[in-house]
């Protein structure tokens, strides 16, 4: 655990140093759960957006992008169950006077009993050597079994009171669980109490006429407020998707654990319009497919899974998260909802517009079913950078920080490096920089010794590092060091695009999926 509480502070604190993110507000002391994104993070998270939007958008053909307003009419949020159900249990510590949200107390209960699984397995590979077997040691041992059991039997008993409403029971689990509170260590527990997620704005100028909005907890309303508009508009046939990526606001209870869980914060969703009994095979449809969209940025089989909802939000009828395993543990990246007519129907009862699809086919209109992927971009941002940022011992034993994000990703693509700042090395330098900037995010450093030039581009996460030297005056080559190999090699100035082209372009990496 405290490993893990380094490894995340560490994450910060580069986040911090190499410009990618930055504390609102800081020079005020900040402002909670809400965070800036600095000149490398803004690259960053730019280069997710645009993968994400490649390979829903781009790559599709019968998926359309949107933009919709964040303000949208309040009765959208009343249609969409939010006014009345868009809450998260709370419970306070009676004597560190803390909130807590009373669901993820339990689960990070369960949290910990995943981690004793994992210690007990790398316990016995180590007794085992070659001759361990994995998956046959977690299904036949019977303390692997025991906390697997006792995970589950709590992850239901959750569910099942959460949907009955039953808070009472939530917080006789956080009992019987002796769950205490991590500040003050006592289990002097309040009741849990529902607490509702949105924040409230005013729009008009003066206060009697102004009137009461919503900031958009999540971009999905925009969508279906819009689906008849983009299907006629664009003549789409079911099944056709809506796309969008923007800001959404939560008023999260406990926002803790750095840009995880913001206040506020960007999806990237895309609501799927099918046709009604289509839903289980296009549930399935979008689990391999986001997934294999995860697995083709090469951050490990084993740092994803699965984990299916006990509990559905009111709209769905099937839901599962994409998880990832962060520095604190396997927690949620993305959602995928089946979640049927629910959001159309609403908005048909709420605004008295038929939002109906005519089928040719069938000859009839029906309101379409809808399956949605949500992802958080930030939340990608945190797992992308997290995975990345690696400590590793050298041959000759030292230790280099290298940020080993997937090239495709990464803020800049290059660092062109005069050897020595004189003999016509920088202009040389210059000019292939002038060249390669009208294709990739290019950076020039002319400071230090080489060597800590290259451990200065690691710790950015530059995928490649050109030297310039002597040789480079005569012919016409160079030194491309590659970040994650360290290994060199001299090439021709002119071969430079093609081989950065190869390691960072979208298609290389989305033809993995
Ligand atoms: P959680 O259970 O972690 O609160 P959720 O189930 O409420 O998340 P959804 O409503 O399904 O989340 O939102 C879709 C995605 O948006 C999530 O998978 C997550 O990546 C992202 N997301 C949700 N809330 C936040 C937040 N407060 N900060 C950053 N990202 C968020």
């Amino acid at each position: 655990m405290a490993k893990q509480q380094d490894k995340f502070k560490h994450v910060i604190s580069h986040a911090k140093e190499y410009g990618y993110v930055f504390q609102s507000s800081e020079i005020y002391d900040g402002l909670s759960a809400v965070y800036d994104y600095a000149q490398n993070g803004v690259e960053l998270k730019k280069n997710i957006r645009e993968y994400w939007w490649k390979a829903m958008v781009q790559m599709n053909e019968n998926i359309v992008g949107l933009d919709s307003a964040i303000f949208m009419h309040p009765t959208v949020w009343k249609a969409s169950g939010h006014v009345d159900a868009f809450s998260d249990p709370l419970i306070d510590n009676k004597d560190s006077k803390k909130r807590y949200r009373a669901d993820v107390l339990v689960e990070d209960y369960v949290l910990k009993l995943d981690t004793k699984i994992e210690k007990e397995v790398k316990k016995a590979a180590k007794r085992f050597g070659d001759a361990f077997n994995k998956s046959e040691f977690i299904s036949t041992n019977p303390r692997v079994l025991g906390y697997k059991e006792k995970g589950d039997a709590i992850l239901k008993r959750l569910g099942q009171s959460l949907e009955k409403e039953d808070l009472a029971d939530v917080k006789a689990l956080i009992e019987e669980l002796e769950i205490a509170c991590p500040l003050s260590g006592s289990r002097n527990w309040t009741d849990v109490k529902q607490f509702n997620l949105m924040f409230g704005t005013k729009l008009g100028a003066s206060a009697e006429t102004a009137m009461d909005l919503y900031l958009r907890p999540e971009t999905a309303q925009g969508i279906f407020v819009n689906f008849l508009n983009v299907q006629k508009s664009g003549r789409m046939k079911i099944p056709f998707g809506i796309a969008q990526t923007g800001k959404a606001f939560r008023n999260e209870i406990v926002a803790r654990q750095f840009i995880f869980r913001m206040r506020e914060f960007e999806q990237m969703e895309m609501q799927f319009f099918i046709k009604p009994g289509t839903q289980k095979e296009w549930y399935e449809h979008w689990k391999e497919a986001r997934m294999k969209w995860h697995l083709s940025l090469g951050m490990g089989e084993d740092n994803y899974r699965f984990y299916d909802h006990e509990k559905m939000a009111h709209y769905a009828d099937a839901a599962t998260d994409i998880e990832f395993r962060f520095p604190f543990g396997f927690k949620e990246l993305e959602g995928i909802h089946s979640r049927t007519d629910f959001d159309l129907k609403a908005h048909e009862e709420h605004s008295g517009k038929k939002l109906q699809f005519f089928d040719h086919t069938e000859n009839k209109s029906y309101v379409p079913y809808v399956l949605e992927t949500s992802v958080g971009l930030d939340r990608m941002f945190l797992a992308v950078f997290s995975n990345s940022l690696q400590e590793e011992e050298l041959e000759n034993g030292t230790t280099r920080t290298v940020l080993k994000l997937p090239a495709v990703l990464a803020p800049t693509k290059a660092a062109i490096l005069p050897l020595v700042k004189k003999d016509g090395l920088p202009e040389i330098a210059r000019k292939i920089m002038d060249d390669l900037k009208w294709d990739f995010n290019v950076t020039y450093d002319e400071k230090d010794a080489v060597g800590r030039r290259y451990r200065r581009q690691d710790a950015n996460g530059t995928p490649f590092c050109i030297t310039v030297d002597h040789d480079t005056l005569n012919d016409d080559s160079v030194t491309i060091r590659h970040r994650d190999t360290m290994e060199q090699k001299r090439v021709k100035i002119s071969e430079l695009t093609t081989i950065i082209e190869q390691e960072v372009s979208m298609k290389t990496w989305l033809m993995k999926m």
